[in-house]
């Protein structure tokens, strides 16, 4: 069995920051993913990352922490939201020290900064619109510079706790040979990403399929606010590929089918870069009724001109010739509203510390620590996973250094997953987790989407409950050893489905309309009875709800009007 003193799974934004801190905090640590590092959904975020830099006009911290209060429609921990937007401009020199090379202002060369949604100031800082891709690479360059240890292809199924239920390492499946192996650790830092494929379409890398919330979750810890899934107010339709809100941030307008800007009805002063939440909801309704061409509303580039295009958006051009046959130079781009990022995840503290299991931690999109709320401003999930990926990091390191004694992992570890893999290869009738994946993820698009009301919400109970029960016969066609994909979509599967039952079960419960959840039976904020966040376990199969405390510090809750 390898040991090491932190173990991290998932080596994007948030787990290589994670695994930096540690090294340089003086522990053994090493990283685990299933994908090539630079291969990680972080490296297709394209709009960029917030930091009050103040370098287009005065910006402070404490503006960017109101608005990302605000923006969660005051369901973000308030103490978090502030750690969050106080590091963040260090993280951004930090970034910029390891060679990030971000776009620039032309006159004085300092950071150039973008307007973004939500965001009273130009705030967003980004590398053309391939801001991901750079501060990925950035990070990599780090990681193989320390030297960190990194199990590439290597599939975690399970987290591996001792008799006193500690966190002490992890299962993993080794894509390239077939073989489970078991890794030790004082302490594990979870970090692989968001279950944006719970639903189709979606902007996320096929390979977000949530699998840290479904491993703590299956371990007895709680998800925390997992009704809340962001829909993007730009995808394209064809497939769901993200247009980036930085195409706004530079100025483009939404059109409906009669040529109306009709943002300036739902959000008069913020017009299209009011929150996302909101104008996913202007898209839907105007595509309701009957203002959309083909289910689709506009998004027009022209007036930017095929200069501005070409140097801030040359991507989206891309894009959008590629997947809509549109030319944004000469003709606007039909778009609508797609599921983009999923605000809940692993319930953790300030430090990505989990309080139901000593030694877990985790950070980036699978962790809800909570800094987004009911609703996430663009931009501040690159800062998320920095911040919180460094502090998981730098506290895991603090913990093995108090809790030095070697893990006491269980000789069994692995033997439940073995037999469990054992099994499904053994099977030769069934159904194939595709046709069960797309089902659930076409059932969680119609049914739990922009807009929601409680008895469509009972049909998607039904449906995912069904799904979950069929998924116990189900076959992997593939026997062969090496990336065997049919196996691990089918492992992926059983995580989505999981996560599924928490969504839908959590908004089927929260009776209101707060950011990203948004009911026609319950069309207000109900502040009274639900000014909190939501936390799923699973006991015997069945997910259980209870309720946690929003931190408070000095933004009192406010109409929220953009
Ligand atoms: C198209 C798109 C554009 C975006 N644009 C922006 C933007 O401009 N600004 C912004 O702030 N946010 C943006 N976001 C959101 C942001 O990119 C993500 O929330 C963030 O990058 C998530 O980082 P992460 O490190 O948590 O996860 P990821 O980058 O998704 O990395 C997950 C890692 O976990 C590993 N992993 C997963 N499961 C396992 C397993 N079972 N075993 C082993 N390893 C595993 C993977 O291999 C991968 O390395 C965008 C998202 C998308 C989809």
């Amino acid at each position: 069995m390898r040991t090491h003193d932190v173990v991290v799974v998932g080596a994007g934004l948030a787990g290589m920051r994670a695994a930096i801190a540690a090294h340089e905090a003086g522990v053994d640590v090493a990283l685990v993913t299933k994908l090539h590092p630079v291969r990680s959904h972080s490296g297709a975020a394209q709009g960029g990352i917030n930091a009050a830099l103040g370098n287009e006009t005065e910006d402070s911290t404490d503006n960017h922490t109101f608005d990302t209060v605000k923006g969660a429609d005051y369901i973000g921990d308030q103490d978090a939201i502030e750690i969050l937007c106080q590091r963040a401009p260090l993280e951004i020199y930090q970034l910029e020290h390891w060679g990030a090379v971000f776009s620039r202002q032309e006159d004085s060369g300092k950071i150039a900064q973008r307007p973004f949604g939500g965001a009273g100031f130009p705030r967003t800082c980004y590398a053309a619109d391939l801001t991901g891709l750079v501060i990925l690479h950035t990070l990599y360059t780090v990681c193989v510079k320390y030297d960190i240890p990194t199990y590439e292809e290597w599939f975690v199924t399970d987290l591996v706790t001792d008799d006193d239920g500690n966190a002490v390492g992890v299962v993993a499946y080794d894509m390239i040979h077939g073989t489970i192996e078991t890794i030790g650790a004082k302490a594990v830092v979870m970090a692989t990403g968001g279950a944006g494929r719970v639903y189709r379409p979606s902007t996320n890398a096929h390979a977000s399929t949530g699998d840290a919330m479904g491993m703590a979750l299956r371990k007895g810890v709680p998800l925390k606010d997992m009704e809340f899934m962001q829909f993007h107010p730009t995808t394209l339709a064809a497939n769901g590929v993200l247009v980036t809100e930085g195409a706004r941030g530079e100025g483009g307008y939404l059109l409906n089918k009669d040529g109306d800007r009709f943002m300036t009805k739902y959000a008069p002063n913020k017009l299209e870069l009011a929150s996302r939440d909101v104008v996913s909801r202007a898209e839907a309704t105007e595509i309701m009724e009957g203002r959309g061409i083909d289910g689709c509303v506009m998004l027009d580039l022209r007036h930017l001109g095929r200069d501005r295009i070409m140097e801030r958006l040359p991507q989206i051009r891309e894009l959008a010739i590629a997947f809509a046959g549109t030319d944004p130079i000469v003709e606007p781009i039909p778009i609508r509203p797609g599921a983009h990022y999923h605000m809940g995840g692993v319930h953790v503290d300030n430090w990505g510390a989990a309080p139901h299991m000593p030694g877990l931690f985790a950070a980036g999109e699978c962790s809800c620590v909570s800094v987004h709320g009911a609703n996430r401003l663009g931009g501040n999930s690159l800062l998320e996973a920095v911040v919180f990926g460094a502090r998981a990091g730098e506290a895991s390191a603090a913990y093995v250094q108090e809790h030095s004694a070697a893990p006491k992992v269980p000789s069994n570890a692995a033997a439940e997953t073995q037999a469990r893999i054992e099994n499904l290869l053994a099977r030769d009738k069934g159904i194939r987790q595709s046709e069960i994946r797309d089902e659930l993820a076409d059932v969680m698009q119609e049914k739990v989407g922009v807009y929601r009301s409680g008895p469509v919400l009972g049909e998607a109970k039904r449906t995912v409950t069904e799904l979950r029960e069929r998924f116990q016969s189900v076959v992997v066609d593939d026997k062969g050893k090496t990336f065997n994909t049919d196996l691990i979509h089918t492992l992926e599967t059983g995580f989505l489905l999981d996560l599924a039952d928490c969504m839908v079960t959590g908004a089927i419960a929260r009776t209101e309309s707060r950011g990203a959840h948004s009911r026609t039976d319950f069309t207000e904020r109900d502040d009274e009875n639900w000014m909190k966040h939501t936390l799923s376990y699973l006991d015997d199969g069945e997910v259980r709800l209870d309720y946690s405390e929003v931190a408070m510090t000095k933004y009192e809750p406010q109409v929220r009007s953009y």
